[in-house]
């Protein structure tokens, strides 16, 4: 437990909070308990990762999250997963490759990874944003890999969502998250064909990055859906615990038969914390949208 986990005030122990590569069938409801929704989740857990960054845009608005800090140099920790994978080709763009005297590289892969836009707001933030992937536990530090972020493709601050490149030359580890990315479609489909679970209460399943800490993963039950004005797409809100540094990571939802609309398996995004519900201390969404999932 690094000192910001041991000093907690939220969620003082952790004792909710499960090492990925520990958790098994007997960690999930008892309805939940089939392989299939292990494999979803380990396939989640898989392509969840660790944000690492240090600078506010003067971009960010005056009161936004952050924006008394615009322009400074802010350390923060979050999360985010890897959601795309596209072979680009050559010459590659990245920052590497574009350095002078480099000579750029043939092949390169973009991986789309998403996270809260109060976490990185624009490409000038994405581009100081360092993501380490396969941070599973402590024993697998050393087995990780780090890229730093790109370009952003969409952000949106109402959503809370932020969607951002990152290049890589490493043609094993593309097709590794390009063959996780395949598998998730395939593991949708079958949970989506027993959907909804016979449980009284849809649940969520939490992965992230505790406190910068390795990768946790917490379930609790789904409390309520909140609907929002006009077009927007709603968010939850749960019982799963998170800390800070959860933001971004993502948020499984498994229906149950309390779900208004079980033809959806939505992977939303946890805002950051239980600002909106301090009293209960229940953990928020951000929109539930199609868009990078
Ligand atoms: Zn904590
Ligand atoms: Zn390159």
């Amino acid at each position: 437990m690094n000192a910001r986990a041991k000093y907690c005030n939220k969620n003082p122990g952790h004792p909710g909070f499960i090492p990925a590569p520990e958790f098994s069938l007997h960690h999930l409801p008892l309805e939940l308990q089939s392989d299939i929704v292990l494999r979803y989740v380990k396939n989640c857990s898989a392509r969840t990762v660790q944000l690492s960054t240090r600078y506010v845009s003067p971009e960010r608005p005056e009161n936004y999250v952050f924006g008394q800090l615009k322009g400074r140099t802010n350390p923060r920790l979050a999360s985010g997963w890897v959601c795309g994978v596209y072979f680009l080709g050559g010459p590659c763009k990245c920052h590497e490759c574009s350095a002078e005297g480099a000579q750029p590289r043939a092949r390169c892969w973009e991986l789309t990874v998403v996270t809260a836009c109060s976490c990185v707001y624009n490409s000038e933030e994405s581009k100081a944003t360092k993501v380490t992937f396969f941070y599973d536990d402590e024993t697998s530090r050393n087995n990780t890999k780090s890229l730093m972020g790109g370009e952003v493709e969409y952000a949106n601050a109402g959503e809370d969502r932020c969607a951002f490149a990152c290049i890589t030359h490493d043609e094993a580890f593309a097709v590794q998250m390009d063959e996780l990315r395949k598998e998730r479609v395939f593991l949708w489909q079958s949970i989506l064909s027993v959907a909804p679970f016979n449980m009284q209460h849809s649940q969520c399943i939490v992965i992230s990055h505790p406190h910068g800490q390795s990768k946790f993963i917490t379930v609790g039950q789904q409390v309520e859906i909140t609907s929002r004005p006009e077009a927007s797409q709603p968010y939850y809100k749960y019982m799963a615990d998170t800390c800070p540094g959860s933001a971004g990571g993502p948020v499984l939802v498994l229906p149950g038969l309390d779900c208004p609309d079980p033809g959806w398996l939505p992977i939303v995004l946890h805002h950051s914390g239980a600002l909106r519900d301090t009293e209960n201390s229940h953990n928020f969404s951000g929109d539930r949208s199609t868009l990078y999932v």
